[in-house]
């Protein structure tokens, strides 16, 4: 094990979540009179000092472009931001440090792979497959595909509790596939799907398939080998990196394939005035000046979270979320959205609260110090599914704990009182 901080060691008990909250002094900070919950890690995590150490380290000593110069710091700019790639193939298990893409983030990851990939080699008629719980990211891409090319976009319902409808998958999926596109846990519900299951059919009938995992990567052991992925999407600022990094894993074979997404400085090999040929991927895919600093830092997460081990992160957070379940569950005119089995679901909690907005529920909860999110988590299909406008939602990481699960439950209680909410009330 590395020893990347104070919270992360050499202990036999790495997982100390009171040592890991010593590395993010936010935590500490008062929020209107009360020390801060942090309860809004779906939406981005904290970052350790361990990461704005390294971005501070990275412009203080080593700061220069990459890939151009042959000068001393030029080359340890380039070599740091290049090593980054493999611990990002190690995180997620994938064949190679060159299939690993730095994009901006998630979204970018999909538009990408909707522009290069899907523009090159999809025709009218042919199918993409989503699933009603996606973010906005993995739907609109598609939707925009679908009216320049006469795509035809289809998708796996979602059932009352917040899974998918594997029957309707089986049926949906079949020989016009050409991709699959789906998330590996919803955003919006938490809801962690059987990616494996569906991608075993979608390769059945020869078509390709890409994870969105924004929500999965920050919070689960990952593999691409075994996820059967062909794509796959997720985002540094979900898991402790900085914002402005994301990457986009592809199957080597089809970022060969694949033309360039932008065109410009550091994708090309040679530039005429008439003619241009490609750089060697993965650098093809990677125009102008990259993050380089943010992509540097986000190494530091990743090593952080792989002292930590992903296992016991997904273990820290179903018992948390198990926890959150039961406490919520108590509290009169809550309903609990998604699946009941911490198993299930990963660490969020979308509620409502009988007779009150989800805004007005977030608001409480701030002038509490407790932040969660309130809305339709850029997730609208849910909410027309569940046939509400919005939800509150807890979502949870490393340095939560029961007592901030605790200091929820109690200011979902007050703001039902405050309200004046009486259990079998009619909602306003
Ligand atoms: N997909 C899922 C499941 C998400 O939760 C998010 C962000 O919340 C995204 C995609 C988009 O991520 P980003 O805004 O970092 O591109």
């Amino acid at each position: 094990m590395t020893t990347s901080g104070d919270g992360v060691g050499s202990s036999a008990y790495a997982f100390d979540v009171e040592r890991i909250r010593r590395d993010f002094p936010v935590l500490k900070r008062e929020v209107n009179g009360h020390t801060l919950v942090y309860l809004d890690n779906a939406a981005t995590s904290q970052r350790p000092v361990q990461v704005m150490a390294e971005i501070t380290r990275f412009y203080r000593d080593s700061n220069a472009n990459i890939h151009r110069g042959v000068h001393t710091l030029s080359v340890e700019a380039t070599d740091q931001y290049e090593g980054v790639r493999e611990k990002v193939r190690s995180f997620i298990g994938a064949p190679s440090a060159s299939e690993i893409v730095f994009t901006r983030n998630t979204t970018e990851s999909i538009n990408l792979v909707a522009h290069a990939w899907a523009r090159a080699f999809l025709e009218a008629g042919d199918e993409v497959v989503i699933s009603e719980i996606e973010h906005h990211s993995n739907i609109v891409p598609w939707q925009m595909l679908r009216d320049e090319r006469g795509i035809v976009l289809r998708h796996i319902p979602m059932l009352d509790d917040g899974t998918l409808d594997l029957d309707v998958a089986r049926a949906t999926i079949g020989p016009r596939t050409k991709l699959l596109a789906i998330t590996l846990m919803s955003n919006a519900l938490g809801t962690i799907v059987p990616v494996g299951e569906l991608a075993d059919l979608a390769h059945a009938h020869g078509a390709r398939v890409l994870v969105d995992a924004a929500q999965a990567a920050p919070h689960l052991p990952i593999d691409v080998g075994e996820l059967g992925a062909d794509f796959l999407a997720f985002s540094a600022h979900k898991m402790l990196g900085p914002t402005g990094v994301g990457v986009l894993w592809a199957r080597g074979e089809l970022l060969e394939a694949m033309p360039p997404f932008l065109g410009g400085g550091d994708m090309i090999a040679t530039v005429s005035l008439t003619e241009s040929t490609w750089n060697e991927v993965p650098h093809k895919f990677e125009a102008g000046t990259p993050n380089v600093g943010g992509v540097i830092a986000f190494g530091t997460a990743i090593d952080y979270l792989q002292a930590l081990d992903m296992e016991r992160v997904r273990a820290h957070e179903r018992e948390l979320t198990g926890y959150a379940l039961s406490t919520l569950a108590r509290v009169p005119g809550v309903t609990l959205h998604g699946p009941l089995d911490p198993n299930l679901r990963g660490g969020v909690v979308s509620f409502s609260l009988e007779g009150v907005h989800p805004h007005d529920v977030g608001q409480v909860l701030d002038s509490r110090g407790v932040a969660i999110r309130a809305g339709h988590h850029c997730a609208q299909p849910v909410m027309q599914r569940l046939g509400i406008p919005a939800t509150a939602r807890a979502s949870f990481y490393i340095y939560n704990t029961r007592d901030e699960v605790d200091a929820l439950e109690e200011a979902v209680r007050e703001t039902a009182s405050y309200f004046g909410f009486t259990p079998g009330a009619t909602v306003a």
